[in-house]
């Protein structure tokens, strides 16, 4: 029998952020993380699923390129160092891992992320996926390999 109590995904919205997922408990008022910085709210997030605290470090881990990608529609980064997904947001371009606790990575976000998003507007959420131009991303599609050009005079038909 279906399950009718969780409601159907919707078919097209503007793609994920930080802010739009990692949401206080529908206890607290939608207001209570209002004042944590985008970018920290996957942790109170995860403090309140886990109950559990986490390191508050400062700092940035250098020297390490991390390009977020719009995936089924939402903002996503894979941590550098354990491969873990994320919601992440062009408003506070920054990744603090909750599960390996790595440090914080500089995001490198498109020049224009409502650019992109406008790219994917539109499509059904599950079709919504949009790379970097200079991301080599794992689950990037490849361009297809094409046929050489026949030779000139010569169409094939
Ligand atoms: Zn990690």
């Amino acid at each position: 029998m279906a399950r009718t109590d969780t409601p159907p995904e919707p078919t097209s919205r503007p793609p994920l952020r930080a802010e739009d997922f990692y949401l206080p408990p529908p206890k607290r008022p939608d207001s209570a993380w209002q004042l944590v910085p985008p970018a920290e709210r996957v942790l109170v997030w995860y403090e309140e699923k886990q109950q559990r605290r986490l390191p508050r470090r400062s700092g940035t881990v250098l020297g390490v390129l991390v390009y977020p990608q719009i995936n089924h529609g939402r903002w996503v980064a894979d941590c550098p160092e354990c491969s873990s997904a994320q919601i992440v947001t062009p408003a506070d371009p920054r990744l603090f891992c909750v599960e390996c606790l790595s440090g914080w990575f500089q995001l490198t976000f498109p020049a224009d992320p409502l650019a992109a998003e406008q790219a994917v507007k539109g499509l059904p959420v599950r079709e919504q996926n949009w790379w970097h131009p200079d991301d080599d991303a794992w689950n990037r599609p490849r361009e297809p390999e094409t046929d050489p050009a026949p030779p000139e005079g010569k169409v094939s038909r």
